[in-house]
């Protein structure tokens, strides 16, 4: 996957009509990629900035089907999730693992109602069933998770559900696009859709955000799957159209592994607020989160509010008796959820089903939108389901189901290598050609120059962000160390990319811009 290879494929096919060009590379847009290719399609996929840059990467990383959405008898997106659940594990076992999860018990009204309740979401399972839900006491409860609050404490149920890697996903999902012949390019910011003399939309116009190129794409169904960012694709189209988006904001907090302890993931089922509060383990460290916050405008970069990082906190703190101190969030990072804009003023968004939506608009702009990461191949087959109305071409079935993902394999490395899947070996034969790039980039994490060489050769990677970011995930792990990184790694990335001094300092001033965020000041 090589990023001057599709740009120049882009600009040499000017002329070409594709079947589908998607807007935006998050989960939707390519769950709809991968579901078009899997049927024959041609398709193009561009980002405005880089792949999963936006509420993909930032999310709590489980691959389930809702336990929440199960409790407010939405069982058709349960049923539907957890059946994805089992084939995202099926087709990407090297970025997927099973995660045993335990809602502590202190009611014994509590026991009974997540006993029955998760039985029910074994049940649904069916054949994807991950392992059997059950109760264990109050001993067994706390030497699987040593640091949980013990007065009052009954025992715990144990369930388990899909845990991932978002961004490395996408990463895996992309080089599969492209291996299976789509185009994929992120910095591609659309600007424009055409449409031909019948007011039908054939085609967009996007801006090269590194090089400054402007180029025409032409297509038969042109999809939006921009998330929070739905409704400036839906005024290009019909400008003056009603708001359709109200993003709601969810931070995590992020800390040492030793503040929950052992392997499990601890589930909090509700808050004081009513929410639900996962702590997960994720790459050796704890991953705390989420709140619910509507917010006014759609923004790449969101932050965390003060009253959102007290909140976690706060609950953290009363269910673990090593109290986790603002000192100790080694990362802090926001995502937005594109829930349905009200149609009337005032009324609340947390009422509306977070299944999603497929729309097509007068001039045939095919807009996906809601759902969630764990669903994301579904919304790319009923997505495409609509090439036929809107192009009156007809096509294949959908392969995707069954599609193995890049790297698959089922014997992946251990530890931090385990998300390069079967590439891992090709890492290793680079360290052996050039037994320098075994050097570590941070003698706390056991990132390597030749990882860093791989993701600009082989994984699109741009930016300084996109290494620290989206690809080892450092940024979202331990920030501070991610800001240490940066000036060796902006070295390295010069050297291979062929750029100058002048490239460095800019490339780590934006870095460093973008990483303080995840920082928190005490
Ligand atoms: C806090 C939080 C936690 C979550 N946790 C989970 C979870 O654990 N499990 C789960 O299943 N789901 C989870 N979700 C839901 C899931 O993350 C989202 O449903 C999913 O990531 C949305 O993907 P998307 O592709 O629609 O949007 P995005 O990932 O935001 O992608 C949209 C893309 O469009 C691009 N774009 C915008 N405008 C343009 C343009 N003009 N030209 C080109 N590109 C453009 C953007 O750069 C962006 O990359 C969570 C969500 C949040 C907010």
């Amino acid at each position: 996957m090589n990023r001057s290879l599709s740009l120049k494929r882009l600009k040499e096919s000017q002329d070409k009509i594709w079947d589908i060009a998607v807007i935006g590379g998050g989960a939707s847009g390519f769950g709809v990629a991968l579901d078009a290719l899997s049927r024959g399609l041609s398709v193009v996929l561009l980002d405005k900035s880089d792949f999963a840059k936006g509420t993909s990467s930032r999310s709590t990383k489980l691959l389930h089907g809702g336990v929440r959405y199960l409790a407010q008898g939405d069982v058709g997106l349960v049923l539907e999730a957890l059946k994805e659940r089992g084939r995202l594990l099926a087709n990407a076992p090297h970025l997927t693992y099973n995660q045993p999860f335990i809602i502590p018990i202190y009611t014994w009204f509590d026991k009974l109602q997540y006993s029955v309740g998760l039985k029910i979401y074994d049940w649904m399972a069916g054949k994807w069933r991950l392992g059997k839900s059950k109760f264990i006491n109050k001993k067994e409860t706390i030497n699987r998770l040593p640091q949980i609050k013990q007065s009052g404490l009954k025992g715990g149920v144990v369930y388990h559900d899909g845990q991932f890697d978002d961004a490395r996903m996408i990463i895996a999902i992309a080089q599969t696009c492209d291996e299976l012949g789509g185009c994929v390019l992120n910095y591609a910011k659309v600007s424009e859709l055409t449409k031909d003399e019948n007011g039908k939309v054939n085609g967009l116009m996007f801006v090269d955000q590194i090089g400054d190129n402007h180029i025409k794409i032409k297509a038969k169904m042109v999809v939006n799957a921009t998330g929070v960012f739905a409704d400036k694709i839906l005024q290009m189209d019909q400008p003056g159209v009603r708001k359709s988006i109200q993003p709601s904001q969810g931070i995590h907090l992020v800390f040492d592994q030793s503040f929950l302890g052992g392997n499990d993931a601890l589930m909090i089922p509700k808050t004081s607020d009513g929410r639900v509060l996962f702590a997960v383990p994720w790459h050796g460290k704890l991953v705390v989160g989420t709140t619910d916050t509507l917010v006014d405008k759609a923004k790449l970069e969101p932050e965390a509010l003060e009253k959102e990082i007290n909140f976690v906190l706060e609950t953290a703190q009363a269910y673990l008796t090593k109290k986790p101190l603002r000192s100790d969030v080694l990362s802090v990072f926001a995502g937005l959820r594109p829930l349905a804009a009200p149609k009337e003023k005032g009324a609340k968004t947390k009422e509306i089903s977070r299944s999603h939506k497929v729309i097509v608009s007068d001039s045939k702009l095919v807009t996906i939108t809601g759902g969630k990461w764990t669903t994301f191949r579904k919304m790319g087959e009923d997505t495409v389901d609509y090439f036929s109305e809107v192009t009156g071409e007809s096509m294949k079935a959908s392969k995707s189901a069954n599609q193995k993902l890049h790297g698959y394999t089922k014997n992946p490395e251990e530890g931090h290598m385990s998300v390069y899947g079967s590439d891992a070996s090709q890492i290793k034969s680079m360290i052996k050609d050039h037994p320098k790039w075994a050097e570590k980039l941070h003698s706390n994490h056991p990132f390597t120059v030749a990882e860093l060489i791989w993701m600009l050769r082989n994984e699109m990677a741009v930016k300084l962000e996109d290494i620290m970011s989206r690809r080892f995930r450092i940024m979202l792990l331990d920030a501070k160390a991610a800001k240490e990184m940066g000036p060796k790694a902006a070295k390295i990335m010069a050297e291979e990319m062929g750029q100058d001094d002048a490239w460095i300092a800019d490339e780590l001033e934006e870095f460093e811009k973008t990483v303080n965020k995840y920082i928190i000041t005490q």
